[in-house]
């Protein structure tokens, strides 16, 4: 039996890494690659490599940015006086259409989760903590409402509470085990009006 040629399985490899795309559908893929002409391709590779080399980490949110401070870091009409706390940036895009909300953001790059060995230490947390610098008079604490979620949640709270600054969590009514990023706007805006103050 002939095998496909060494380029074509690669291409079909490198899809397959996507994650959620089998091996049919990965081998589909590389030949729709086949079927763009080379200036489409060349566009895709390059598309691919951008995404890589020209996004980093907002230094203020941690958020991803083309820029070194993110354009809602940056936006002075944004109140500094709160900050959202999400479990990653496409979190914080699914609150941002919620367009009540007007404040900062920052993300955490996960949650605490034992099972997975994965610590404050692993987290923004310490970045988190030296926003706190006075300005900042609500901390809202949006992970998902899942028990790492949760634990997340309370931790933050601990540690924040005794500083002065008021800590909440959005309200419940979103699906448990729901994600964030699936929510629907009006949901989320249920959630976030709705939130209640951490201890
Ligand atoms: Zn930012």
């Amino acid at each position: 039996m002939a095998d496909y040629p060494e380029q074509i399985e690669r291409l079909s490899d490198m899809f397959r890494r996507l994650g959620g795309i089998g091996k049919k559908t990965a081998m589909r893929h590389a030949f729709s690659v086949l079927d763009m002409n080379e200036e489409e391709v060349r566009d895709f590779a390059q598309a691919l490599i951008a995404a890589k080399t020209e996004v980093c980490f907002c230094k203020v949110c941690k958020g991803i940015s083309s820029t070194e401070v993110c354009p809602i870091c940056s936006d002075e009409g944004r109140d500094r006086s709160t900050i959202c706390v999400v479990e990653d940036y496409r979190a914080a895009m699914a609150v941002e259409k919620v367009r009540e909300y007007r404040g900062l953001y920052h993300v955490l790059h996960g949650v605490i989760s034992p099972m997975k060995g994965i610590g404050p230490d692993k987290l923004t947390v310490k970045e988190l903590l030296s926003r706190l610098d006075g300005t900042v008079k609500e901390v809202i604490i949006a992970t998902d409402p899942t028990p790492e979620g949760e634990t997340t949640a309370m931790y933050l709270s601990r540690l924040i509470s005794p500083l002065g600054v008021k800590v909440s969590r959005i309200a419940n009514g979103m699906p448990v085990g729901g994600d964030l990023e699936y929510a629907d706007e009006i949901t989320l805006r249920r959630a976030i009006e709705g939130r209640y103050n951490l201890e």
